[in-house]
């Protein structure tokens, strides 16, 4: 299961967005590498490819690309994505494409394993805002928060500003804006001169902006973060750990939100089963 870098994430292979610029490609030498990886071979799970790195490698390798003056962006899949990607060419592409990719989901991880290809952990989302903004703040580092409803993003930036006195947010923004209104926001983050930018406009939304605007955001570090800005300024819950160790977090999520999430978690989870099965099988029947 284990893939060689250069057949799937190759930067150079990958669709360009609109521009002529790679939303992976490292604007340096060596542009098939992974600064602060291990340039290790991702490990295929179904239809995603994941750097099998730990939750401290992979904030390792944000800072390292950052303070290399490289440019990238990571992605983290959970169950329900992996399974959007497998009807969304573009979204696939777009996710191939970052620098790192990691699971966000107990299942994943558990398939991995049963497939003899081990992912070390899950990483998810959240910690890992939490563990950039924290990184940030002693590397002098700016940060940049756009997405949700008004007012979400300063709040979480206000939240990250009590707990750090010292990070220096580069600036905040919602996520409700037009096609025509996108420049607009996407020359506020540029000239920011953010150093992380952390897009929560959902899936695949904020995926096909940062590939539309990759270049002109100008960010050298970029993250697509989903539903986290509300987690993160208390608006909505986060399961419990026990949960989350379960692999029971969309149960959470679905109680939650039952009349938007239901259909979604049906068909991704009622897919992603009958996607492991052949390929768990196989892996029985091996000698
Ligand atoms: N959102 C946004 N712009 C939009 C639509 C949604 O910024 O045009 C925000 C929304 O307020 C929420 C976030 O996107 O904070 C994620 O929404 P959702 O829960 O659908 O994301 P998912 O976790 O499903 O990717």
């Amino acid at each position: 299961m284990r893939e060689s870098p250069s057949t799937n994430e190759s930067p150079s292979t990958n669709e360009s967005p609109s521009t002529n610029e790679s939303p992976s490609t490292n604007e340096s030498p060596g542009a098939n590498s992974r600064p602060g990886t291990t340039a290790s071979a991702r490990i295929k799970v179904l239809n995603g490819a994941f750097d099998p790195l730990s939750f401290d490698e992979v904030i390792e390798a944000c800072i390292n690309l950052i303070r290399a003056g490289d440019r990238g962006y990571l992605c983290t899949v959970n169950v329900a994505i992996l399974m959007m990607m497998k009807d969304d060419p573009e979204l696939q592409a777009f996710i191939d494409g970052a620098r790192l990719i990691v699971a966000d989901g107990e299942p994943i991880v558990w398939l991995s394993r049963a497939l003899k290809t081990p992912l070390p952990e899950r990483v998810t989302g959240v910690d890992l805002i939490e563990g950039l903004v924290e990184r940030a703040a002693d590397e002098d580092m700016s940060v940049y928060f756009l997405g949700a409803a008004p007012g979400v993003a300063a709040q979480v930036a206000e939240r990250f500003q009590r707990a750090h006195p010292r990070l220096r947010i580069a600036g905040t923004s919602d996520g409700y804006f037009s096609e025509d209104q996108a420049p607009e926001r996407v020359a506020q983050v540029r000239e920011s001169g953010a150093s992380m930018l952390f897009v929560a406009m959902g899936v695949p939304r904020q995926e096909r902006f940062m590939k539309i605007h990759w270049t002109d955001l100008g960010a050298p570090f970029a993250m697509p973060v989903g539903g986290s800005f509300d987690v993160l300024a208390g608006l909505k819950q986060r399961a419990p750990r026990f949960v989350q160790r379960v692999g029971m977090e969309w149960m959470y999520r679905l109680a939650q939100e039952p009349q938007r999430l239901w259909k979604r978690y049906l068909v991704t989870n009622t897919q992603f089963i009958a996607d492991a099965a052949p390929e768990l099988l196989r892996q029985l029947r091996k000698p």
